[in-house]
């Protein structure tokens, strides 16, 4: 069984790199991708602590990309070597689009009233802060009960407090993380399209042909239904297949590393040859 997605506490996970290798060691995954948001740090914290534990680790990423007016989650992966300098400087220009939404952010919700400072948030997210940190503030300070509560009151697309985000186009992600060497992975598409299947085979096409590599089929959100059909996609348009939990740590508290909500989750080693496999 392997895992190829997951987030550190570099991203929006609690665990630390050093706990998430430790997990995977312990649950004998065969193989682990770390994909924080828009960054490598966690993997990169990683890679040493995982070679000495005799952990496959893949280098990855998840980026948050715009298609049409839809915000689209893309996996990265580079499973021969990691990513050049230049593909690293434009990920940094990503990270200071996400530094001026929060800069923004923390001033909607003051101007609601509440008492919240971004140095605060900051601590808590280490290389990236992203909304379960302002969640978890809110939370702390008696503003929002849950997570939920803080994202439904105030963090979420439709809450007062939301900041929209520079986010980069589909297409832009596709062609670069191709031309760094990499291979680009429609994640959890049960969260594309509004789940509508026509549209995302519509929206799947557009994106192999610019040149996207992948489709997540196994996710700890997909039904069987899902995967079925998603599988009929990839083969249809020519992509891999990934998988993973998506695990997330506490803040995604039902969902456990490598098996998924309640064990509804086990991706075969297989899923990684046919990736390597398929280079695009
Ligand atoms: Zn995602
Ligand atoms: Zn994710």
């Amino acid at each position: 069984m392997i895992d190829l997605h997951s987030h550190t506490d570099q991203s929006d996970g609690t665990f630390t790199p050093a706990e998430l290798v430790a997990e995977a060691k312990k649950l004998g995954l065969e193989a682990l991708a770390i994909t924080d948001h828009d960054t490598f740090k966690g993997y990169e914290i990683a890679r040493p602590i995982a070679a000495e534990a005799g952990l496959e680790l893949l280098c990855g990423i998840e980026l948050s990309t715009k298609f049409g007016g839809a915000t689209v989650h893309m996996l990265a992966y580079f499973p021969w070597e990691p990513p050049p300098p230049d593909f690293c400087g434009w990920l940094e220009g990503l990270l200071e689009s996400r530094r001026e939404r929060n800069r923004l952010l923390i001033l909607k919700l003051q101007s609601l009233g509440l008492d919240i400072t971004l140095e605060e948030v900051e601590i808590k997210g280490r290389t990236l802060t992203a909304r379960p940190h302002f969640g978890r503030v809110l939370m702390e300070k008696g503003y929002a009960s849950s997570m939920q509560e803080a994202f439904d009151k105030y963090l979420d697309e439709s809450a007062p407090g939301y900041v929209q985000r520079r986010e980069v186009p589909v297409d832009e992600a596709i062609a670069r993380v191709k031309a760094a060497g990499g291979i680009t992975s429609l994640a959890h598409p049960v969260r594309v399209a509004k789940n509508d299947w026509d549209t995302l085979a519509v929206w799947v096409e557009k994106m192999a042909s610019a040149g996207m590599g992948a489709i997540e089929v196994f996710h700890s959100d997909h039904t069987p239904e899902n995967v079925a059909y998603y599988q009929s996609l990839g083969k249809r348009f020519n992509l891999a297949v990934t998988g993973g939990s998506d695990f997330h740590g506490g803040n995604k508290p039902t969902i456990s590393l490598g098996t998924g909500h309640r064990g509804n989750l086990a991706v075969p080693y297989s899923v990684l040859e046919g990736l390597r496999a398929g280079r695009h």
